[in-house]
């Protein structure tokens, strides 16, 4: 047959593509500059001896989910280990979502929301943010009260915006309605916030948390949920029975018995974003969005034209300018003080030539 009968449903869907190229300063995806602590690498290693290549693996992950809950005052019903952040997000419309089924989405936000809102068939209301990023919380909150609404995600901080979303509004919203309300804290360890004292009292309140940031471990596929034991069960219906392997789980109980070991680059993390938060704002030509995670977000004109600039110079950032509300944006994750140092030389080297070639036009 030279004909398949490909899903029409499909037919506009464009696949995630996280724009990742090689580069010697890569500040593009938010990763943590720091690799995993040597001791940590070290003791993974010596557990790795002992593993059973040939067993499944725990399907719930509950050597994990026991380190988890312990560490943040939950029993064990109250967390669930997910293949990374994202696979917890692609469950959240799968059990909340669906054809008939209503999502709450603030954009500018993480794009995955909205495509997992599409592929699960899930009616998407966007409620923009106001034009400093900060959502829009009356507009939220009226828009909440027509009781449609089965599952809304407030991103603190947001990515790629930077801000945190305040505790007045989360718990305000958690009280006005039985929508369930993710907050996603991928971020929140360079915020030093978490709503998490919110969880007593609000059965509606699901936190996202991931390995893959703050704990440096993008690569090993890794994120958790906080919530509520009955909402866990409903994830239970959804998720895919072996998503988070053995190999995963045993770095994740090691580097989370571990975790003070990454106090150090948290805070050196947040101290260099400060100043490169400075720095960047003493370039002329570009306008910097505050920020509590490890990434700022800049504006500036023909950021795009920028983005390649930068790229020939060896620092690959993440360009958002063809992104509707982000026109002119670029977002940049604080890297190491080598990474920074080359992102503000390169962006002030951009500045001086569009000045020179400007000068040269009024010539
Ligand atoms: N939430 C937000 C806001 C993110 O930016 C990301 C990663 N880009 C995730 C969740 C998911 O991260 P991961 O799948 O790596 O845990």
């Amino acid at each position: 047959m030279d004909n398949v009968r490909f899903n029409p449903r499909l037919a506009d869907i464009v696949p995630y593509d996280p724009k990742y190229l090689p580069a010697e300063h890569m500040i593009s995806a938010n990763e943590s500059p720091y690799n995993v602590p040597d001791e940590i690498r070290y003791e993974v290693r010596k557990r790795l001896k002992r593993l059973d290549y040939n067993r499944y693996p725990d399907p719930l992950a509950n050597e994990l989910r026991d380190i988890i809950a312990d560490a943040n005052g939950l029993e064990r019903e109250n967390v669930l280990v997910g293949n990374g952040g994202d696979e917890l997000l692609f469950n959240t419309a799968l059990a909340f979502g669906g054809p008939g089924r209503t999502f709450l989405n603030c954009p500018p936000t993480f794009s995955v929301y909205e495509a997992n809102a599409e592929l699960t068939g899930t009616a998407v209301v966007n409620i923009p943010r106001l034009p400093n990023y900060r959502i829009d919380e009356m507009a939220v909150l009226t828009r909440v009260a027509k009781g449609d609404i089965d599952f809304i995600i407030l991103t603190s901080p947001n990515n790629p915006t930077g801000q945190l979303v305040s505790d007045t509004f989360i718990r305000h919203l958690l009280e006005s309605t039985d929508a369930l309300v993710m907050v996603d804290e991928a971020y929140g360890e360079f915020s030093r916030a978490t709503c998490r004292p919110l969880l007593q009292g609000h059965k509606n309140l699901v936190i996202l948390r991931t390995f893959s940031k703050a704990f440096s471990c993008a690569g090993v596929r890794l994120g958790y949920l906080l919530g509520d034991a009955e909402v866990i069960s409903e994830y239970l219906k959804v998720r895919q029975p072996y998503s988070v392997d053995a190999v995963s789980q045993l770095i994740g109980c090691t580097v989370y018995e571990n975790r003070q070991l990454f106090a150090p680059a948290i805070t050196s993390i947040i101290m260099q974003r400060e100043h490169l938060m400075e720095e960047l704002e003493a370039t002329e030509g570009v306008h910097v969005y505050p920020s509590d995670a490890n990434f700022i977000l800049l504006q500036m004109e023909r950021a795009d034209e920028a983005w390649e600039k930068l790229y020939e110079q060896g620092v690959l950032v993440r360009d958002f300018s063809h992104t509707p509300m982000l026109e002119d944006c670029l977002r940049v994750s604080v890297g190491t003080e080598k990474d920074n140092k080359a992102l503000v030389k390169g962006l002030r080297k951009i500045m001086r030539e569009r000045r020179r070639e400007s000068a040269e036009i009024v010539e």
